[in-house]
């Protein structure tokens, strides 16, 4: 590979991109990584409009009902008020310093950095456009394309007054009134983050349920709960057309029913970020979605070019990202001292949605265990929190368990309720190496806890198989 610039160029310093760039360097590579969005974008997605801005948020928002809840525990009465400007100047601190910890870790690793769009001319080399060298021609052994997606709005007479995810965490000013569209979970996390701050939020989903793809009880419960706290959800509802006038947003729905609102959040999907790429000119087998196809080991059908994270759209998720990226990088520079190459399975991800309260969930829905296994085993308990014995709260906790009769593993792990994901990560890892339920049985609880619930459930509340 000495006739190249490098080992390894990577396109993308996101989630994927920076994990590959980075780990192949500690393993001798020479590695550079290119990012479009300069400096300020290093960190990609998750870092800059994604989990991490949106999880900050999501904090803020619980801090509403916490002032409201002290009461019940003795403390006085305060009127809280909300600051927008001091949230928004507070995260892109904290999102300033994550873009200079990423910088440090690349180029501590001796990554060369190139801050610029990057395009494919060939199998090895690699046109980038920057700001302060012009256009550069660079080639590479490898190549790891980790481009990350971007938000789709659907057309419709008035979407360019829409905004989207990448827009919903700078807006200004703060929304009093917002419409939310989509049925997913950006969709489903604003709608609650934009509750919990003070707007009064309308979420619109086009089908009977949102979170289409999770377990039917989370859906229905989330949904109800979520309604609780003030969400006003209409399901099989979709907007017709949004116009400007002197009282903000007017959309019409395609009922004929209206809406006045300051913002309109679209939130429904993203596609993968491959305009201008040279994706067509090298060749590179895409599918319907404009997702590019890779193999086991992430190489594409040509064979010096690789694909991780939301580009090839197999699970948009920030760990998954990483995992895909290490998987690369033992494959193409080897594992790391004395550990066996990485492997990346798509089974038992888990996965939190933040939403208010948060779902956790790891594994089959009771649907489709129902449809995978000869005969299952339902656990569920639903109550109400500790907590909320004092914090005149009505909020509730769902718990699940989904168990397959032949083999007793738990197949299927899920939850509603406080710190849901803190909760279900632990219990992906008993999940993952096989758990079964007379091991759950055998666990003894932390109490008192919320989650010993999922350690005491002993008696199937649905046996229907
Ligand atoms: P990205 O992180 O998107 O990185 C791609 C990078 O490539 C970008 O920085 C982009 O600027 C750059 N780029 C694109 N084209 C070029 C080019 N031609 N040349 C150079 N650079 C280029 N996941 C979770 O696990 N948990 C969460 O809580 C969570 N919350 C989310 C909330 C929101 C609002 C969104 C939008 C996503 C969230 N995700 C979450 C998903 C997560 O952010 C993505 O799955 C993850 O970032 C994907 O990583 P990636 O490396 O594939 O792409
Ligand atoms: P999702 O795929 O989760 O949801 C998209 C939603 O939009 C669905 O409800 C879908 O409906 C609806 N929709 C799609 N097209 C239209 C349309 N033309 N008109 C009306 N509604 C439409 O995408 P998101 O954008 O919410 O998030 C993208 C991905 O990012 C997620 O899938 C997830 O992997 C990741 N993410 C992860 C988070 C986390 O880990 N907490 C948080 C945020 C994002 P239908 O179901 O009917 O198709």
């Amino acid at each position: 590979m000495t006739n190249f610039d490098f080992d390894l160029f990577v396109i993308g310093g996101g989630s994927g991109g920076v994990r590959a760039a980075r780990m192949a360097a500690q393993r001798g590579a020479r590695v550079a990584l290119a990012e479009a969005a300069g400096k300020s974008g290093l960190g990609g997605t998750c870092v800059n409009v994604g989990c991490i801005p949106k999880k900050l948020y999501s904090y803020a928002a619980h801090y509403g009902h916490a002032f409201t809840e002290a009461v019940g525990f003795g403390w006085e009465k305060v009127q809280p008020s909300f600051d927008w400007e001091t949230l928004k100047s507070n995260r892109r601190s904290e999102i300033t310093r994550l873009n200079g910890v990423y910088e440090k870790l690349l180029l501590g690793n001796g990554v060369e950095v190139i801050n610029g769009f990057a395009r494919l001319l060939d199998p090895h080399t690699i046109e980038v456009a920057t700001e302060e060298a012009g256009v550069q021609q660079v080639t590479a052994g490898h190549i790891l394309v980790a481009v990350g997606g971007t938000p789709s709005v659907p057309d419709l007479p008035g979407c360019e007054l829409a905004i989207t995810s990448n827009e919903i965490f700078d807006l200004t000013p703060f929304p009093k009134r917002l419409l939310v569209v989509g049925g997913g979970y950006i969709a489903s996390e604003f709608a609650s983050i934009f509750t919990g701050l003070g707007s009064q939020v309308t979420q619109l989903y086009r089908g009977a349920q949102i979170l289409r793809g999770f377990d039917d009880d989370i859906r229905h419960f989330v949904a109800a709960e979520m309604v609780k706290t003030g969400v006003d959800l209409r399901l099989n509802a979709d907007v017709a057309a949004i116009a400007r006038n002197a009282d903000g947003l007017q959309v019409r729905l395609k009922d004929g029913a209206g809406l006045t609102v300051d913002a309109v959040l679209y939130a429904t999907g993203r596609v993968p970020k491959v305009v201008n790429l040279g994706l067509d000119s090298v060749g590179i087998a895409r599918n319907e979605n404009g997702a590019i196809i890779v193999d086991a080991g992430y190489r594409t059908n040509v064979p010096s070019i690789y694909a991780v994270g939301d580009v090839i759209d197999r699970i948009q998720l920030t760990p998954v990202a990483l995992g895909e990226a290490m998987v690369v990088v033992d494959q193409l520079f080897g594992p790391a001292r004395g550990k066996p190459a990485r492997s990346m399975s798509y089974e038992f991800v888990p996965t939190a949605v933040f939403t208010q309260p948060n779902i956790g969930t790891v594994g089959f829905s009771e649907a489709e265990a129902r449809a995978n296994f000869d005969a299952v085993s339902v656990y569920s308990s639903e109550f109400k929190a500790l907590k909320h014995t004092l914090s005149g709260s009505s909020e509730r906790t769902l718990m699940k368990l989904i168990v397959d009769k032949a083999t007793d593993r738990v197949v299927g792990l899920h939850m509603v309720g406080a710190d849901a994901g803190e909760i279900v990560q632990g219990f992906a890892v008993a999940m993952k190496a096989g758990a079964t339920k007379a091991i759950f049985d055998a666990t003894i609880g932390i109490h008192p806890t919320a989650a010993e619930e999922f350690v005491t459930m002993r008696e199937p509340v649905a046996d229907k198989c």
